[in-house]
């Protein structure tokens, strides 16, 4: 935006982010590649820390940038190329907590897909303050009729009547949360008549969602009350995505430890969890030699897929359907 042509309009609303590497460099008046910074009369170096350019060194100089006095000039950003990629130390404490819950194979968090469908759905209501819906979204658990049954073993592991009595997620009973991880991990088999399946569940939840956020507008919240709610339901899904193993690709997850702020090392293996990774066939990308490019576009050809397959059994369901849903279903591909 252009200062010196102000529009007339209100705020509505501010929000806090970091540069990016092309936003500093624009800032920047200076590119800083001399260490030394004064010469052997004592005054600032070209390139150094004190350049004339991001403003005065003292009272009897000008700007090398604005050509005002000490007093006057702002004072200008420059900017420093580093050679390798630097995490940034006030984000360090975050990546580390949210990295020791994702998996080293297939990079998702280690709970599985339900379990993340809920957290977003959670946070899109928070989102537009809508503190009581997330939390009823806690009583809105998978259809489980009668019983659903280990895909593996064909052994029955739950046994519940209804979906009452749950009031939220900390207090949500040990029942309950198996029954979300276990409907999440249940793709083909262990389905029952009466049961849902995990995407039928998925799309329950994301339906409830918009049908939610359709009848509110984003600025009228509590701010303190939401961003409470918010950071509760951070530490339950940091908590929640400590897993041994991957919920999604069954792989092993090593622990991690750090180093200061600096570097974060994989400790190894157990010998179970190797013979594990190793009958399944997993490996560690190497991070250095990964080609993020090339990474990006592969998951993004896999969500493509997921979607136009979603869409088919979409298609095929509102078909037979003739409830007032498929209207809400079209709200939700929209957004
Ligand atoms: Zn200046
Ligand atoms: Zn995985």
């Amino acid at each position: 935006m252009n200062i010196a042509q102000p529009v007339n309009s209100k705020v509505t609303g501010v929000s806090f982010t970091f540069y990016d590497p092309s936003e500093v460099r624009r800032m920047s008046v200076k590119q800083v590649v001399n260490p030394v910074l004064l010469d052997s009369l004592g005054n600032p170096t070209k390139g150094g820390l004190y350049d004339p350019a991001m403003g005065p060194f003292t009272k009897n100089h000008l700007c090398g940038t604005c050509s005002l006095s000490y007093f006057n000039c702002p004072g200008h950003f420059g900017h420093i190329e580093l050679p390798t990629p630097v995490v940034n130390p006030m984000m360090f404490d975050a990546l580390y907590r949210f990295l020791q819950g994702c998996c080293p194979y297939c990079h998702k968090f280690t709970f599985n897909r339900v379990t993340a469908a809920r957290f977003i759905a959670k946070f899109r209501l928070l989102e537009y303050g809508l503190v009581k819906e997330a939390n009823d979204l806690d009583d809105l658990l998978p259809k489980t009729q009668s019983t659903i049954t280990d895909p593996e073993t064909g052994e029955v592991i739950m046994a519940i009547d209804d979906n009452h009595g749950i009031d939220s997620d900390e207090d949500m009973g040990d029942e309950a949360k198996e029954v979300v991880e276990r409907v999440g991990q249940d793709i083909d088999g262990g389905k029952k008549a009466g049961t849902e399946s995990s995407d039928q569940y998925i799309d329950r939840i994301n339906r409830f969602v918009e049908k939610k956020l359709s009848t509110v507008e984003r600025s009228t919240y509590k701010v303190t009350m939401v961003n409470d709610a918010r950071r509760q339901l951070i530490k339950s899904l940091i908590s929640r995505s400590r897993n041994q193993s991957c919920q999604n690709c069954r792989g092993p997850v090593p622990k991690l430890r750090r180093d200061g702020y600096l570097k974060i090392f994989r400790e190894p293996l157990t010998r179970k969890q190797q013979a594990v990774q190793q009958s399944k066939g997993l490996s560690y990308a190497d991070v250095l030699h990964l080609d993020m490019a090339q990474f990006v576009k592969q998951s993004k050809e896999k969500q493509q897929q997921q979607q136009k397959q979603k869409q088919k059994q979409q298609d095929e369901l509102s078909s037979d359907d003739s409830d007032s849903e498929s209207s809400e279903d079209e709200d939700m591909e929209e957004s």
